[in-house]
Formats: structure tokens, sequence, C-alpha cells
């Protein structure tokens, strides 16, 4: 089978032949709800980091990490002192992390940052203080349960990868199947402004974002120039919040080549856990998706 014409042909070939696909994950990947990447302006990830894209065939043949039977649990780790409230929960973060893998997920104690011992320094624009990702993402790595396939650490504190960087809102170490990320510029009172109604729905949103496309990272998905989608680069928060909670065709099937998931089932639990966090928007762009794929 073909795909469809509404895919451009470096979509058709970064997608790969769909002749062994089953029928539901073959309407799944029809291009159908996606919307294409448009051309990058001056300030976007794309403009100030060129990027080829990782077709289907080159995340195969980079023969990623998957969730073997003995080690298919997905695990956060919140770090730091406990969110305000207004900040969403790490127990939604999780149900989050297990609805869109199709992992089951573990929420882990708390750990202090003191236990943790990074570098940090003052940032010089923000007057505020930051930590060192890579002494986390060392300490991640020891932390890693024999059982877990991907930990993700969560901070309400600011972080910096290299003392070049202003910030970054999430690394990960693929390889080592461990990555952290802030949600500290997501809360209104950063930049001191008061919190305002609906900025629990947007602070979750891009708390969700941010989450997913790192452990995305750790199955070893290549940022995205295909689609817009989950697994695009971003450079600032509007580009952020203009990539979509959902993966493209071409993420998807990556995503189900590793972890084998069902399609249909994936989308239904994804449908009632965003329907649950008051996700509107994503439930029904989920809710249309099932029309077109189910028989
Ligand atoms: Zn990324
Ligand atoms: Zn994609």
């Amino acid at each position: 089978m073909t795909a469809p014409p509404r895919l451009t042909p470096a979509q058709i070939v970064a997608l790969g032949p769909l002749a062994a696909v089953s029928p539901p994950l073959r309407r799944a990947l029809s291009g159908s709800g996606f919307e294409p990447m448009p051309a990058p302006a001056e300030n976007d990830w794309l403009a100030c980091h060129p990027e080829r894209g990782q077709k289907y065939a080159d995340f195969i043949a980079e023969k990623p990490l998957v969730p073997e039977e003995a080690r298919r649990t997905l695990a956060l780790l919140p770090l730091g002192v406990p969110a305000r409230p207004g900040i969403p929960r790490p127990g939604l973060l999780r149900d989050a992390l297990e609805a869109f893998y199709a992992l089951p997920a573990r929420l882990l104690p708390r750990v202090a940052l003191a236990d943790v011992g990074m570098r940090t320094r003052i940032n010089e624009h923000t007057g505020k203080v930051q930590l060192y990702t890579p002494h986390i993402l060392t300490y991640l790595k020891r932390r890693l349960p024999p059982d877990v396939f991907a930990l993700a650490a969560i901070t309400g504190e600011d972080l910096y990868p290299d003392e070049a960087w202003n910030f970054v809102f999430g690394i990960a170490s693929p390889r080592h199947r461990v990555g952290l990320f802030s949600f500290a510029r997501y809360d209104p009172t950063f930049d001191d402004e008061p919190f305002g109604p609906g900025d629990e729905t947007r602070i979750l949103r891009r708390m969700i974002k941010v989450l997913l496309h790192e452990v995305g990272h750790m199955f070893g998905l290549a940022h995205c120039v295909y689609f817009l989608c989950l697994m695009n680069g971003s450079n600032h928060i509007e580009e952020a919040d203009a990539r979509p909670l959902h993966v493209c065709p071409i993420c998807l099937r990556k995503l189900q080549h590793s972890i084998r998931f069902d399609v249909v089932s994936r989308y239904d639990a994804l449908q009632r856990f965003y329907e649950r966090a008051g996700l509107d928007d994503e439930a029904a762009w989920v809710a249309e998706r099932l029309r077109e794929i189910r028989d």
C-alpha cells in the first residue's frame, strides 16, 4: 500500500514502507491530523541548530535500546523541595508517562538537592540559583533501578548544562537512560508575575511536554524535522508552546517498534488521561484519531 498523497515525499521516505504494518497502525500513520513542520523563524531551534532528521530506517539502524521484559518500568524522581500549590503534582506526571508510553510508571521518593551534591551558580540575567546538569545526570545514572528502563528527574530549580549556556529546560543522557527537566521557567512567579486563572493547565501542558520529550530521547528518538511534533527541538518558550503534545507518524512508528503497544489501546488510555487532567484540546485530538483508526 502506498502512503496517502497528503504526505510530502520527504515524509514518505522518513516513514518507510508500510506493507508489513497492521491495518490500524497503518491508519494511525496516514498523516491525517498532523501538521507539517513550518520553516523556522530567526530565533527558532532549526535556524540555530540545523538538523537533518532521523528517518524510521535511521532509527532502526542505530539499534536503539528497547524496554525488555525485566526492564519495562519508567520512573519519575522529584528533586528538591516540593512545588507550591498550583504547580501540578508529580503523580499526575507519572500518569502521563504511563499513558503516553504504554508502560508502567513509578514515582520514586523525593530526593533533597544536598543529597545529590551538584555545582550551582547564580544566573547573571535572572539573579537566581541554577543547578549544573552534568552532576545531576551522573547521580541519576547511579540511582537507576534495575527494573527501570528510563529515569526522569523533575525539579523546580533552574538548570544549566554548561557555563556558556544561559539555561536549559531539560536534558537527557539517552545511552544511560536518564534525564531531568525543570519547571522553574514555567512558573509565572519565576518572572515575578502573579499566578493567574488558567496557569495551572498551561503549566501542566508544558511540564508534560518537556517530560515526554526528554523520555523520547531515552528511547533513541532524535529531534523531529518532518512534522509539528513533540520531538521537535525548541529554542524558546513560544516555540515549545507551539509544539504539540503528540508525536508525528514517524516518531509514533519508532516508539511502536520499541514498545510494541497496540496503537488503539494507547490512544484510548491517552484520551482518558487527557480528559482527567483537563487537557481538553489533546483529548479531542486523540478522539479524532481513534475515530479514524478504529475499524
Ligand atoms: Zn530534545
Ligand atoms: Zn516526529
